[in-house]
C-alpha cells in the first residue's frame, strides 16, 4: 500500500550549483549525497518534513537524466511514492493496465528498492515506487 510521497526527483545539470539554492535560498540541509551507478546519476537529498527532495545529476550522456535534461531542461523529473510492498504495487499497477518501465525493482539511492511506471500511462508524470529495505 502507498503510505506517503517519499520524495520528488528534480533533474539538475550540476548538484554543486543547485546546492546553493536549496541550502541558502530555502535554508535546507543536505542529508546526504550518493552515486547510483546503475542509473548513471549522482543524488543529493534534502528533508522537507517527511518528504524529501532528490536532486539528480547525470554522470554520463547515456543517463536517463541526461536525456531528460536535453529534452526538458532542469525541473521536476518524478514523484516517488513509498510503499511497504513494491512487488505487490507493481503487480497491481500492471493488472490495472499501467505500463511498467521496470518489472523487477532495483537498488536505488538511500538503501531502497525502486521501480518506475512509464509517464505515458501516468499523465506525463514519471512515477516511482520505493520501499525501504530495512
Ligand atoms: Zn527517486
Amino acid at each position: 500500500m502507498i503510505s506517503k510521497i517519499d520524495h520528488l526527483g528534480i533533474a539538475v545539470r550540476s548538484i554543486d550549483e543547485a546546492l546553493a539554492y536549496y541550502q541558502s535560498v530555502l535554508g535546507l540541509t543536505c542529508e546526504g549525497r550518493e552515486e547510483v551507478p546503475s542509473q548513471m546519476v549522482k543524488t543529493a537529498f534534502f528533508a522537507v518534513g517527511e518528504v524529501h527532495i532528490e536532486l539528480l545529476e547525470p554522470t554520463s550522456d547515456d543517463s536517463p537524466i541526461a536525456k531528460f535534461l536535453v529534452k526538458n531542461g532542469p525541473g521536476i523529473h518524478h514523484i516517488a511514492y513509498a510503499t511497504d510492498d513494491i512487488h505487490g504495487q507493481l503487480s497491481q499497477a500492471k493488472e490495472s493496465g499501467a505500463r511498467l518501465i521496470h518489472e523487477i525493482p532495483f537498488e536505488g539511492a538511500g538503501d531502497k528498492l525502486v521501480a518506475f511506471l512509464h509517464p505515458k500511462c501516468s499523465f506525463g508524470v514519471l512515477t516511482e515506487f520505493c520501499q525501504a529495505k530495512h
